[in-house]
């Protein structure tokens, strides 16, 4: 078995069992990804959980992604919340592949 090199702390990551997403799963990437080894699972989980989760979860970003229809890993699309002209409150739901239900 060959030793390989995490490229994040140069650590030995030739026992790493995860996958490196170059674009998070949670923004719709399925394809680009890079090969066991090549990330270490401790980067690797840091990052989703330092990195990747904050922005994911920022009002921004979860606005972004129920508006465009993107779902996470197991398809879901993030509720968004919305302020009415009238100051009332309230949350935007979608289902994948269902369309936007009002128009900009
Ligand atoms: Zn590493």
């Amino acid at each position: 078995m060959s030793t390989r090199q995490c490229l994040f702390c140069l650590g030995d990551s030739s026992s790493s069992v995860s996958v490196e997403h170059i674009v998070p799963e949670s923004l719709g990437n399925t394809t680009l990804v890079l090969p066991r080894g090549f990330v270490c699972d401790k980067c690797n989980n840091y990052f989703a959980r330092k990195v990747e989760a904050p922005f994911l979860n920022s009002p921004a970003i979860l606005a972004m992604r129920h508006l465009q229809g993107v779902g996470n890993k197991r398809g879901r699309i993030p509720g968004m919340d919305v302020v009415l002209d009238n100051g009332m409150a309230g949350r935007l739901e979608r289902r994948p592949r269902s369309p936007i239900p009002f128009s900009l």
